[in-house]
């Protein structure tokens, strides 16, 4: 035998991953983390479907905003908490791969921030049942009840320079340290921070939208995808 009657040589592999530098990754909730728009899960389950078709000519015309559209909708909407969780739970579950790609930032050390239009008293909920509550989460807020929803919008600072409006852009830039920033968002509200990002991850409407501006990005169906591409792009394995 080849070591018979020897101590066998110790063979020491040195294994020196390259490092990966931190990023920062900005993370839609609805229609992005979960496979539907939770707002329209609940609106078609305890609102009225038709009314958003009679507030969305008058948002154009300027005559009322976003938000006052989105509170006459929600005025509508009477649910407990509990069932407005229950109906996202069971028509918007989350997308394939979420809890792999969410181990995968923690184990590199990327900071994933849950950047949302949406409303907390939904997110953390359907966080904390698949897990995921240790996650940050940026968003506004609804206090739903029998006699209808009632919205609390958070501060988002100065209005954006780009659609000046409270958008998500002011809420990413107070977050960023100069890290590589990875944007993944799938609607209107995504348009503004997606363009701050070094990367983006797109779908459904803000695919489309930066398909017509000629703006770079990657398409996704689910998150392992997304972990792929980018563990490619950093170096690190996926
Ligand atoms: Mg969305
Ligand atoms: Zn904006």
């Amino acid at each position: 035998m080849l070591f018979a009657g020897a101590a066998r040589p110790s063979v020491r592999v040195w294994y020196l991953p390259r490092p990966v530098k931190p990023l920062l990754i900005a993370c839609d909730f609805d229609g992005t983390i979960t496979q539907r728009d939770a707002l329209h899960v609940i609106v078609e389950r305890y609102g009225e479907r038709d009314l958003w078709a009679t507030l969305a000519p008058r948002v154009q015309s300027g005559e009322i905003t976003v938000e006052q559209a989105m509170q006459e909708e929600f005025a509508h909407v009477r649910a407990t908490p509990q069932e407005a969780q229950v109906a996202v739970r069971e028509e918007a579950p989350l997308r394939d791969g979420f809890h792999e790609f969410v181990a995968w930032c923690e184990d590199l050390g990327h900071r994933l921030v849950v950047l949302s239009n949406g409303f907390r008293s939904i997110i953390e909920p359907v966080l904390a049942g698949a897990g995921l509550e240790r996650l940050e989460v940026v968003s506004h807020d609804a206090r739903f009840g029998a006699a209808g929803a009632r919205l609390v919008w958070s501060d988002r600072g100065p209005r954006c320079d780009l659609c000046n409006r409270p958008c998500k852009r002011q809420p990413l830039r107070k977050r960023w340290n100069g890290e590589r920033l990875v944007y993944l968002g799938d609607g209107i509200s995504d348009r503004c921070a997606s363009r701050l990002a070094d990367m983006v991850f797109a779908r459904d409407g803000l695919a489309e939208h930066l398909r017509r501006e000629g703006v770079p990005f990657v398409h996704f169906d689910d998150f392992h995808e997304v972990r792929a591409v980018l563990a490619r792009a950093v170096g690190a394995g996926s």
